[in-house]
């Protein structure tokens, strides 16, 4: 049966591409009639931050994730939490050791630096822990058995190292990249087991992995020159490897890789919080995702996440890096707020209202929300774009006053005075527009001249929503107010 798992580390925010990679998991489970499992890899205790992983359940259920198996609910492979498992990882680096799969190394911090110094003089600009480096540094694999015997007994710090072969090609089936393979002179002696006892993510991931009966490793395409050396333990430890599959870089618009900084110079959140925050739609975002680095293979764009569970698979996934586009994420928004019926949005556009100081009327609110739907791109734009329907506008747009021309104080005072006739139901959206219509040709002048100062001096912006049904909702007061004060 289909088990994955996201398995992120606790050590910052969840950012963007966190998020794709639990998305495509979860994906895959879901529509594989599998279980999505969430494991948190906290044994690197120096990189620990905290409320990260709080962090993490926070956005995977913003999103619409539900975690099948996790810390939170864990089901029989428990615990969910590295850290909680400590005891677990060292037996089975002590298994590869008398295998011979792996050694004890006492190499000193100091000596460590020594030979990296050493390689990298020697024109070596990646110093590696290797077979060649192994023979000059004092571990296991070059010692009398019983120098090693005596230096454990004498407590001396010792970290285990994977033996790498030498001259071996490891290959493996991604199910992204199809077959990959890699050199063996070109992997280091990983170390599995730190000095303190911790194991490194490499021994505890693949342990984990294993006992959690996970069939699939799906992540990103940093991890792929660590899975040759994951493979090699699959082997030494005599299991079957899971299946991978590697996800595309997700790249920034001006090229690269969109790092944290790239992100912030081209003003894309990059943290899953950022988008909590500014209050994006969980569903535009989700469908975004799915897309950086997949398609459906069709042109169809818009889907759900019940959809998208149906029609995610790993071989239409990209090998190439997906570049953000943030316009697109914005297109996206904006089709799923349109979606949302005003009872749904109205709590969301109260809350947002009231940290404006503003305090709208239920009723009218929802009169306004289907009125401004077809302009915002974000829930908050009905309120701050829609300031103007609680207040009359206390400045006007540079935009908006270039607009004023020199005949529009006489254009609108025309409109005011035929509309100062229309009482009660009269003052309703199409009889505003047919008085609209009555001054362009008494004054034989376009729409333009008329409906631009106009919208200017209601609402203070040269862009706006419907005008006349917007004039509706303002009321007859309130618009021959705002006109008389837009023409002194
Ligand atoms: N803990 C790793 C991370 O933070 C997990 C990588 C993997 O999925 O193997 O991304």
């Amino acid at each position: 049966s289909v088990r994955v798992r996201f398995a992120p580390s606790p050590t910052g925010l969840l950012h963007i591409g966190g998020l794709r990679t639990a998305l495509y998991n979860y994906l895959f489970a879901k529509g594989n009639n599998g279980t999505f499992v969430l494991r948190i890899e906290d044994t690197d205790q120096a990189r620990y931050v905290e409320g990260a992983e709080e962090d993490i359940h926070r956005s995977l259920k913003w999103a619409g994730m539900e975690v099948d198996e996790g810390p939170e609910n864990p089901g029989d492979v428990g615990p969910y939490r590295q850290s909680e498992r400590k005891d677990m990882y060292e037996q089975y680096a002590e298994q590869l050791v008398e295998q011979g799969n792996a050694y004890y190394a006492f190499d000193t911090p100091e000596e460590l630096d020594q030979m990296r110094e050493r390689l990298k003089k020697s024109g070596n600009p990646s110093p590696k822990y290797d077979a060649i480096t192994r023979m000059s540094m004092k571990n296991s694999l070059t010692l009398p058995e019983e120098e090693v015997e005596r230096k454990l007994e004498e407590g001396e710090e010792y970290v285990i190292r994977l033996k790498v072969p030498r001259r071996e090609t490891i290959r493996f089936e991604d199910e992204v990249r199809g077959f990959v393979s890699f050199e063996s002179k070109g992997l280091d002696d990983q170390v599995l087991l730190k000095s303190d006892g911790m194991p490194t993510y490499h021994l505890a991931n693949v342990v984990d992995d294993h006992l959690m009966k996970i069939s699939h490793v799906i992540r990103g395409e940093e991890w792929l020159s660590s899975t040759p050396k994951h493979i090699l333990m699959y082997e030494y430890f005599g299991w079957e490897p899971p299946k991978m599959a590697h996800l595309p870089l997700i790249m920034s618009p001006s090229g690269g890789k969109l790092s944290k900084r790239k992100a912030e110079t081209e003003g894309i959140p990059i943290n899953t919080k950022d988008y909590i925050e500014q209050k994006f739609e969980p569903e535009a975002l989700v469908n975004f995702l799915a897309y950086l680095g997949w398609s459906p293979g069709d042109d169809s764009e818009i889907h759900s996440l019940e959809e998208l569970c149906d029609l995610f698979s790993l071989d239409r996934v990209s090998k190439g890096g997906a570049v953000f586009d943030y316009k697109k994420l914005i297109w996206y928004n904006e089709h799923y707020l349109r979606e949302k019926p005003a009872d749904e949005l109205w709590p969301r556009v109260q809350e947002i209202a009231k940290e404006h100081d503003l305090d709208p009327d239920e009723g009218y609110m929802k009169q306004i929300i289907p009125l401004m739907k077809e302009r915002v791109s974000k829930v908050e734009d009905f309120v701050t774009m829609g300031r103007f329907f609680f207040e009359d506008p206390e400045e006007y747009e540079d935009k908006a006053v270039k607009k004023w021309k020199d005949n529009s104080a006489e254009l609108l005072e025309a409109y005011v005075e035929k509309i100062e006739e229309l009482d009660g139901d009269d003052f309703e959206a199409k009889t505003l527009k047919d008085k609209i219509k009555e001054v362009i040709e008494e004054y034989d002048v376009g729409f333009g001249p008329v409906m631009m100062p106009l919208r200017v001096a209601v609402s203070g912006m040269g862009y706006g929503p419907d005008l006349t049904p917007t004039i509706e909702l303002l009321g007859k007061e309130t618009t021959i107010r705002r006109i008389n004060t837009a023409i002194e």
